[in-house]
């Protein structure tokens, strides 16, 4: 479904990803760990296709519901409408505009480009509380600005919210764990596996650690280091790191 061979992308003139080559099938979770700087986030965002970051070299070719696309060569919000997800590290707060608004401008315009009828704000309004709901997302939270004065637990609930209502055939998951207590780790990874968990879409779940892994249960874990995917294993390989940490592991 997503196949990343040679990758290299750099931001200001500083090569970030040096020659990243991974394949992601269909039905499959892929967990992506890594010692901090080694370009997790960064390829999330070159996949995203976030401004300022260069590729140099390589190919990605997404094969999605319309079928194989070079996704390097669209816009963001093609990729989006091609049914890529980017799930941020750090979700951005954006004030005046409400989390209802954001959530059905950012479907309506992924059903327009598949020449989908825009939902009505009744139609809408049903299916994100309905996403709220098995979140553990409070509805009040679906009125105000978009992350605004959100906990960071309940900005990681929003981003899997959203998820749940964009219904993307890929998600790439930045630390979707990071600030989650125990309980809200629990729900977020379920709604990974209710979400996502289907034979014809696939996750990128980018994780510093073990614990969201015993939910949503990875098919393949890769170590990213300095740029690179340096070593790849079943789920047996996030336990022997978190037992003997990166620097072991990756030498
Ligand atoms: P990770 O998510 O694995 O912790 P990142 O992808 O965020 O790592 O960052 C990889 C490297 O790229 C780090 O060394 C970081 O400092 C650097 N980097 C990220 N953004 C920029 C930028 N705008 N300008 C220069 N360097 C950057
Ligand atoms: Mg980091
Ligand atoms: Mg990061």
């Amino acid at each position: 479904m997503l196949r990343i061979e040679n990758l290299h992308a750099e931001i200001d003139g500083k090569e970030i990803l040096k020659g990243l080559t991974l394949e992601v099938n269909a039905g499959e979770v892929h967990a992506i760990m890594g010692p901090n700087g080694a370009g997790k986030s960064t390829l999330g965002y070159v996949l995203g296709g976030r401004p300022g970051y260069e590729v140099t070299a390589g190919s990605v070719t997404f094969n999605g519901p319309e079928g194989p696309c070079d996704l390097l060569e669209k816009e963001p919000h093609e990729r989006a409408a091609a049914g890529l997800f980017l799930g941020f590290q750090y979700p951005v707060e954006i004030p005046g505009v409400s989390n209802v608004q954001f959530l059905r401008e950012s479907l309506n315009a992924q059903r327009a480009g598949r020449d989908e009828k825009p939902l009505s704000g009744a139609e809408f309004l049903k299916l994100a509380r309905a996403q709220a709901d098995a979140l553990g997302l409070a509805q009040d939270m679906l009125k105000r600005p978009v992350n605004v004065g959100f906990s960071g637990g309940e900005k990681k609930r929003n981003e899997m919210v959203q998820m749940g209502i964009i219904d993307p055939a890929f998600a790439i998951l930045d630390e979707t764990d990071s600030g989650l207590d125990i309980d809200a780790l629990r729900i977020v990874g379920d709604g990974i596996n209710r979400i996502m968990r289907r034979p014809d879409k696939a996750v990128l779940l980018i994780t510093h650690y073990q614990r969201l892994l015993d939910y949503v249960k990875p098919d393949r874990v890769h170590v990213l280091a300095d740029g690179r995917i340096t070593r790849s294993g079943g789920a047996e390989l996030a336990h022997q790191l978190e037992r003997e940490g990166y620097a072991e592991v990756v030498a």
